[in-house]
C-alpha cells in the first residue's frame, strides 16, 4: 500500500514535472486510493475478518477497475479449474454468450446473477475474486469451501448484460431495462435468467446492482454505500417464510457491514414492482436479496467496496450453509436506514456571498460530476454540474467547502487567442488564476477528456463562456476573500490557489 501511494507521488511529480514552467495548482478533493480505507481497530474476530485480511491473495489482479468488458471476462471464466462446471446459457442480444459458473452439489441451490445493468459491475469483480477463492487451498479456508460445496449448489451469473457493459450503460442493446422485462421476458438475457431459476429451483437468489452515489444512509451524513432489499412478492408486502430468511440473511450482513462501513448501510423501499426480477423471484419461491453497492468517499472505482462484497457475499454463504442466519433477529431488519435519495452532491459550496444586480445574497452551491465516456467506453472523465442552489443544509457532499466570508465571482476570459492545446501548457496557469483567468481561447480545442482534470476551460475564439450560476450550468467560478482570489472552482473541482 505504501509503495503504491509513492508510485502515485512520484507519478504526480513526474506529470507536474513534464507540464513545463505551468504552476498549477491542486485539487483539494483528490480522492485517496480505496487501500487507505481502514476498518475500525475493535473489528469483531471472525470469519469476515479472516476473508477481509486474506483478500489481496484471491482479487482477480487483471480487473482493476468498473469499466471491463465481456472480452475481459469471458478467457477467465473459460480458465477455470474443473472444480467448476462452466456452460453457456445462450446469447445477448448482440450475441455474446452469457455463462453460468456452478460449484458444489449440496441440496440447496443458490442462483447469484450480477450487473444485469450494464454500468453496474462491482459485484461482477466480487464473484471473479470468488471463483479465484474457490480455486485456492491450504490457505485455512479449506473447511469453509468444504462446507460450501458440500452443502450448497452454487449457480453464479456474472456479467448478465454484456452488451450494456460494452457501451457501459444500465440497459441492453434493444434499450430494454431487463429488470422490468422479468413478466414479458422479451430480451434474451431476461429469459437465460428466469431460465436458470426454474432449472436450478433456487432457494436462495442474490440480485447484485450498484446504485448512484447520491444516496444517503437515512437522513445522515452517511453514504448509502451498500443497500439492501428483501423484495415484495406482493402489493400487500406479506411476509413469509421464504422473505422472512432473506430479511435474516440480510440483518446478518448488515451487523458484518456495520464493522467496516459504520452507518453506511440503506434498505429499499419494499413497494411491489410486478416487473422487477426481484419481487418476481420472491414470488416464484426464491429467497430473493438485492444488494446495491453505493458511492463511497475514496472509492470511486469501487475496489474497497469489491473487496466487501466477497467478504459479505462469502459470509453470507457460510450462514446459509450453516443454517446461522436463522439466529438472526428478523425486526432487526426494520432498523437499518431507508435510502434518501439525492441528498448527495460531490462538492457544497457552503453560504458563499454571491452578487446578482448589485445585491449580495448567501447562496449554498452544490456541484455534481457525471461521467462521461471516450475510448469505446474503457475511460471517461467527469463534467460537472450545479445540481442546486440556494439552503442545503439538509444536503452532504463528498467534499464541503465553507465558504463563510467569500464572495463568489465569475472567471474571466484570457484575452489572447492561442494555438493548441501545447500552448496553453506553457502559461503560468496558477499565476493566472490568481489574477481571476480562467477560460482559454484556443484555435484548436483539444478534446474535453485531456484538459478536464485540470483548473482550466477550454473555449473556441470569440466564445462567452457560461461563467454564470445557474441550475444544470458548469461555470467556472472563483472565490474572493480580502481583495485576493483564493479559490477556484472550475468543472466542479475546488483548487486551492
Ligand atoms: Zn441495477
Amino acid at each position: 500500500m505504501k509503495l503504491f501511494h509513492l508510485v502515485v507521488t512520484v507519478l504526480l511529480v513526474f506529470v507536474l514535472l513534464s507540464c513545463g514552467p505551468t504552476a498549477e495548482p491542486k485539487a483539494t478533493d483528490t480522492e485517496p486510493v480505496s487501500d487507505t480505507i481502514k476498518p475500525p481497530a475493535n473489528l469483531l474476530s471472525g470469519l469476515h475478518q479472516r476473508l477481509y485480511e486474506a483478500y489481496d491473495t484471491f482479487k482477480e489482479a487483471s480487473i482493476t477497475d468498473r469499466r471491463f468488458k465481456h472480452a475481459d471476462v469471458e478467457p477467465l471464466l473459460l480458465a477455470l479449474d474443473t472444480l467448476f462446471q462452466v456452460q453457456s446459457l445462450g446469447e445477448s442480444v448482440e450475441g455474446r454468450p452469457i455463462y453460468e459458473v456452478q460449484i458444489g452439489s449440496g441440496e440447496t441451490p443458490v442462483l447469484l446473477w450480477s450487473q444485469m445493468h450494464g454500468d453496474e459491475p462491482t459485484a461482477t469483480m466480487a464473484l471473479l475474486d470468488i471463483f479465484n477463492f474457490f480455486q485456492a487451498s491450504g490457505d485455512g479456508f479449506d473447511e469453509l469451501r468444504e462446507l460450501l460445496r458440500t452443502e450448497l449448489s452454487l449457480h453464479f451469473i456474472p456479467l448478465l448484460n454484456p452488451d450494456g457493459a460494452e457501451v457501459y450503460e444500465r440497459r441492453n442493446a434493444l434499450g430494454v431495462d431487463l429488470n422490468r422485462d422479468a413478466l414479458r421476458l422479451q430480451s434474451p438475457e431476461s429469459r437465460i435468467l428466469k431460465a436458470a431459476r426454474e432449472r436450478t429451483q433456487a432457494v436462495w437468489g442474490f440480485n447484485l446492482h450498484d446504485q448512484n452515489r447520491y444516496y444517503a444512509a437515512g437522513k445522515h451524513p452517511n453514504t448509502a454505500s451498500v443497500s439492501f432489499l428483501a423484495p415484495a412478492y406482493n402489493e400487500a408486502k406479506d411476509v413469509d417464510e421464504g422473505r422472512g430468511d432473506a430479511m435474516q440473511l440480510i440483518v446478518l450482513m448488515n451487523e458484518m457491514l456495520q464493522q467496516y462501513i459504520p452507518g453506511k448501510v440503506g434498505r429499499y423501499d419494499d413497494t411491489f414492482e410486478p416487473r422487477a426480477f426481484g419481487d418476481n423471484m420472491q414470488k416464484w419461491g426464491t429467497n430473493t436479496i438485492l444488494i446495491e453497492s453505493g458511492g463511497l468517499a475514496g472509492d470511486r472505482e469501487k475496489q474497497y467496496l469489491r473487496k466487501l462484497h466477497f467478504v459479505m457475499i462469502l459470509t453470507a454463504l457460510e450462514a446459509i450453509a450453516s443454517g446461522a442466519y436463522e439466529e438472526a433477529p428478523q425486526t432487526a431488519y426494520e432498523t437499518i436506514p431507508y435510502n434518501a435519495s439525492a441528498d448527495y452532491h460531490d462538492l457544497i459550496l457552503r453560504e458563499v456571498e454571491r452578487e446578482y444586480e448589485g445585491k449580495v445574497y448567501i447562496t449554498d452551491i452544490a456541484f455534481r460530476l457525471n461521467e462521461v465516456s471516450f475510448n469505446d467506453n474503457k475511460s471517461f472523465y467527469l463534467r460537472a454540474h450545479i445540481s442546486d442552489i440556494g439552503d442545503l443544509s439538509t444536503q452532504y457532499g463528498y467534499d464541503e467547502f465553507d465558504g463563510e466570508g467569500y464572495r463568489l465571482v465569475s472567471g474571466r476570459t484570457y484575452e489572447q487567442v492561442l494555438a493548441d492545446y501545447e500552448a496553453l501548457q506553457q502559461l503560468d496557469l496558477g499565476h493566472l488564476l490568481r489574477q481571476g483567468y480562467t477560460t482559454f481561447q484556443l484555435k484548436q480545442r483539444p478534446s474535453r477528456s485531456l484538459y478536464y482534470t485540470k483548473p482550466v476551460e477550454v473555449v473556441s475564439p470569440g466564445t462567452q463562456p457560461a461563467n454564470k450560476v445557474r441550475l444544470f450550468g458548469n461555470p467556472s467560478l472563483l472565490l474572493e476573500k480580502n481583495g485576493t482570489y483564493q479559490y477556484a472552482v472550475i468543472n466542479g473541482q475546488l483548487y486551492e490557489l
